[in-house]
């Protein structure tokens, strides 16, 4: 069956060098959430916007129920625009200062050609499904919380019934205790809306909680791609293993990432990874590693996977501190 969306080949040169998204490939089907996560910088907002086509890809393809979302002009890309809806990273600054909640939410339905007294009745709908009462439509973003702020960001989003949501980051700004709420009611929508939805963070343990897929990014690709079940408890690359051992608590075998991301405008030929590998080989630095099914619908982006963790583990921590550059956000030491 056709992906409600497919993604093929995508690449991104900013006009400063830094090539953002590297050829990568995803899929997404209906009523599907599809988590990526990746450390700050591996492209994830950028993928975002290039599906959307807020961003131009230098090449690639983006599909939409089949058809070619790139080729579209005119109403055709409108009607794919009202399919695709974005909750961007920082809703503060995506929401209109001067509109109100309720006009807000009517620019997308205008633009969508929704009739005066549909507009009315969806907008209703809307706050109440996000669990905004009535009162807070007349509200302008500086009078409401950033819980409530992303809730309209949400509404807005939801309101032309879309197929497809791309939340980029939507907890991140928000105190823990509102992150629990908005992702439950993301969970409870997506649910109940039938909704596919994106869900981009560069936090594990939230995309464990609401993804039904994760793909894992680094440097502007895909290294690894599983349920999110199968990632947790059986993550291949190696560069997931470090993002599962960052997580305080996991048990299983460590892994360390060495020294600093490098820079995205100097990517290290072959594997993006293999500078801060561990168990990197010379192979590793000569060809780019493909994507492979390892069967149960896990794809793995390297030639070293399955690495027999168990053996390795746990990794000596002074050869390991020894060998370390710069500590970065995700050193996790051994037990
Ligand atoms: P993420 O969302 O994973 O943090 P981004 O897609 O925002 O990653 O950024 C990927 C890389 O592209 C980063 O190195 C970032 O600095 C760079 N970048 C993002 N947007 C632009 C832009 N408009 N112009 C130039 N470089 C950019
Ligand atoms: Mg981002």
């Amino acid at each position: 069956m056709t992906p409600l969306l497919e993604v093929t080949g995508l690449h991104k040169t900013y006009d400063n060098g830094v090539r953002a998204v590297n050829g990568i490939d995803l899929h997404v089907d209906r009523g599907e959430t599809l988590g990526v996560v990746g450390e700050s910088g591996s492209g994830k907002s950028t993928a975002a916007r290039l599906i959307l086509r807020l961003t131009e890809p230098d090449a690639g393809a983006v599909r939409l129920e089949g058809e070619d979302v790139l080729a579209m002009r005119g109403r055709r890309l409108r009607e794919a625009r009202g399919r695709m809806q974005f909750v961007p990273q920082d809703p503060a600054s995506a929401l209109n200062p001067r509109m109100t909640v309720r006009q807000s939410i009517e620019f997308n339905l205008r633009a969508h050609r929704w009739p005066a007294p549909a507009r009315r009745e969806r907008i209703a709908e809307l706050l109440d499904a996000v669990g905004l009462g009535a009162e807070m439509s007349g509200r302008r973003p500086h009078e409401l919380s950033g819980g409530q702020v992303q809730r309209v960001a949400l509404a807005r989003a939801l309101a032309t019934r879309p197929d497809l949501v791309i939340c980029d980051e939507p907890v991140s700004g928000l105190d823990r205790s509102v992150q629990a709420q908005v992702l439950n009611l993301l969970v409870r929508l997506q649910r109940e809306l039938g909704v596919a939805m994106i869900f981009i963070s560069h936090d594990l343990t939230v995309v464990e909680h609401i993804a039904d897929r994760v793909a894992v990014m680094y440097l502007g690709t895909v290294v690894e791609e599983a349920s999110a079940e199968r990632l947790w408890h059986n993550a291949m690359h190696p560069y997931s293993r470090a993002l599962l051992s960052a997580i305080p608590g996991t048990s299983g075998a460590r892994i360390i990432l060495e020294g600093d991301p490098p820079s995205p405008r100097a990517v290290p030929s072959g594997c993006v990874f293999s500078s801060r590998c561990a168990y990197a080989i010379d192979e590793c630095r000569r060809a780019v590693p493909p994507l492979e099914d390892r069967g149960a619908h896990q794809r793995v982006a390297c030639i070293r996977a399955p690495i027999a963790w168990a053996e390795l583990s746990p990794l000596d921590p002074a050869s390991l501190n020894a060998s370390r550059g710069a500590s970065n956000g995700l050193t996790a030491h051994p037990a």
